[in-house]
C-alpha cells in the first residue's frame, strides 16, 4: 500500500471563502514565516524542488529568482487559473475549496520577489470558481496580515480578479500577459521571457494555481517536509485529474511518483467492468500516449519523460481495449483546431488538415495516401507555431500512429 499524503486537498481545509476557518486550521503560518524572513523563501522552494503544475515542470524558484533580483518597479505575480485542457479539472477545485491556500502562495511569491501586483487569472466558464476568489480577495484586502506583505514590498499592493478569455490558448504563458494586459491572448514567442518583459514590460511571474497551493505548506512545514512526501526522488505532492474508463474518476493528490498502475487499479478501483487498460492521454492531452509497457511508470516528470510523453498537468485519461484511438486522437486534435488562436498559418492550417484526414480516416473514407500525408504533416509541422500548440497536437498523433498503426490500416479503404 502506497502512502497517501494528502496536502492540498484535506478534508479540514476545503473552507471555501472563509478566511477566519483557513487561518484557524494553519492558515497564514507559512505567509508569516515568510514575512518574517523574505530573502530565505526563493531558496525554501528550491530546496523543496516545487515545480511548475501547469505542465512543463520547470522548476519554481527558477521562474521567482529573476523577478526577485529585478530592480524596482512594478512586478507582477499571476495566478494562472485558465484550465481549459480536457481531462483536467484540478486548478478550478482548489479555488472552489481551498481559494486562500492559493492566495496565501501568490502572496508569499509576492513577498519574495518585492511584486506589487497580483492576479487571480480565473476561468469565467467556472463560475462558482471565479465567485468563491472574489470574495477571498476581498477578504484578503481587509485583513492585517495582507498589511504586512505591502509593508514589505514597500508600496500598496495590487490584489485583483482578472477573468481570462475562457479560450484555450488564454493559458499559454505569453498569452496569459496580453490578456492582462486587456487585449486577445495572442501568444508570442519567447525570449523575452516573462521575467524579462511581461505585463506592460514589467518583470512578470506565471504560475499554475496548484503551484502556488503547494507554497504554504513548504514555508510553514519546511522544504524538507515537501520533500519528503514524494516517493523516490520526487518531491512533494501531485494532484491527478483521472478520467475515463476507470470505475473511480476523480481528483487524487497523492505523492508525487505514484505509479500509473498504482492511480489506475488501487486508487482509482481499476478499469470499468469487463473493460481491458488499453493507453491513457497525458496532461493534456497534448503528448506521447501510455500503454501497458508504461503502467510501472512514476508518475514525476522526470520518470515520465524518460518514457518521452510528459506529466503534463496531471491528466489521465484512461481508455479500455475496445475503444478507438483514432477516434479519441481526432477529437483531440479538433479541439486543437478550434483553439488554435491563427497567428501562424502552418497551426491553423496544419491542424485544420490532421483533424480532416484523423476524421476521413475515422469514418472509414480513408486511403493510405492519407496516413501517409497525416504522417508527413507529423514531420513537417513541428517548430512552426509561435506556441506549443501545434507540436502537442502533432505529438498526440504521431504517437498514436506509431504505437496503433494496425487500428489506422485496418480503418483505410483497399
Ligand atoms: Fe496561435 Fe497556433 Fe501560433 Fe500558438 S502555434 S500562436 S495557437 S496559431
Amino acid at each position: 500500500m502506497e502512502k497517501l499524503n494528502q496536502v492540498l486537498l484535506k478534508d479540514d481545509i476545503r473552507v471555501g471563502a472563509d478566511l477566519d476557518a483557513w487561518l484557524a486550521r494553519g492558515g497564514g503560518e507559512g505567509l508569516a514565516n515568510a514575512l518574517q524572513d523574505p530573502h530565505v523563501i526563493i531558496a525554501e522552494i528550491a530546496q523543496a524542488d516545487l515545480r511548475g503544475m501547469g505542465g512543463a515542470g520547470f522548476a519554481t524558484h527558477r521562474k521567482w529568482a529573476p523577478v526577485a533580483a529585478a530592480p524596482e518597479g512594478d512586478k507582477y505575480i499571476i495566478c494562472n487559473g485558465n484550465e481549459d485542457e480536457p481531462g483536467t479539472f484540478k486548478d478550478r477545485f482548489l479555488l472552489e475549496h481551498t481559494p486562500h491556500q492559493v492566495i496565501e502562495g501568490a502572496l508569499i511569491a509576492a513577498v519574495a520577489t518585492r511584486s506589487n501586483h497580483v492576479v487571480l487569472y480565473v476561468n469565467p466558464h467556472q463560475t462558482l470558481a471565479l465567485a468563491v476568489t472574489r470574495e477571498a480577495v476581498q477578504q484578503w484586502q481587509a485583513h492585517a496580515l495582507f498589511a504586512a506583505v505591502e509593508r514589505i514590498v514597500g508600496r500598496s499592493v495590487a490584489l485583483r480578479v482578472v477573468p481570462s478569455s475562457g479560450l484555450y490558448i488564454g493559458g499559454e504563458e505569453t498569452a496569459v500577459i496580453a490578456s492582462v494586459e486587456g487585449g486577445f491572448p495572442f501568444p508570442r514567442r519567447k525570449p523575452p521571457f516573462p521575467a524579462e518583459q511581461g505585463v506592460h514590460g514589467a518583470p512578470t511571474i506565471v504560475n499554475n494555481t496548484e503551484t502556488l497551493a503547494h507554497v504554504p505548506g513548504i514555508l510553514r512545514h519546511g522544504a524538507q517536509w515537501y520533500r519528503d512526501l514524494g516517493l523516490g526522488d520526487a518531491a512533494g505532492t501531485k494532484l491527478y485529474s483521472l478520467s475515463g474508463d476507470v470505475l473511480h474518476p476523480g481528483l487524487y493528490e497523492l505523492p508525487m511518483g505514484t505509479s500509473l498502475a498504482s492511480l489506475v487499479f488501487q486508487h482509482g478501483g481499476g478499469m470499468l467492468q469487463g473493460k481491458e487498460f488499453k493507453a491513457v492521454f497525458t496532461g493534456g492531452p497534448s503528448n506521447t500516449l501510455l500503454t501497458k509497457r508504461d503502467l510501472d511508470v512514476a508518475l514525476d516528470f522526470d520518470s515520465v519523460r524518460q518514457r518521452r510523453s510528459r506529466l503534463g498537468t496531471g491528466a489521465m485519461i484512461v481508455v479500455s481495449e475496445g475503444t478507438s484511438i483514432v477516434r479519441k486522437v481526432a477529437e483531440y486534435v479538433s479541439f486543437f483546431a478550434q483553439g488554435s488562436c491563427g497567428q501562424c498559418p502552418p497551426c491553423k492550417g496544419g491542424t485544420f488538415q490532421l483533424m480532416r484526414l484523423l476524421n476521413r480516416i475515422d469514418t472509414g473514407r480513408g486511403v493510405h495516401a492519407d496516413l501517409e500525408a497525416l504522417e508527413n504533416l507529423c514531420r513537417i509541422l513541428p517548430g512552426s507555431g509561435r506556441c506549443g500548440l501545434i507540436d502537442g497536437a502533432v505529438t498526440v498523433v504521431e504517437s498514436s500512429v506509431n504505437q496503433f498503426r494496425d487500428e489506422y490500416e485496418a480503418l483505410l479503404m483497399a
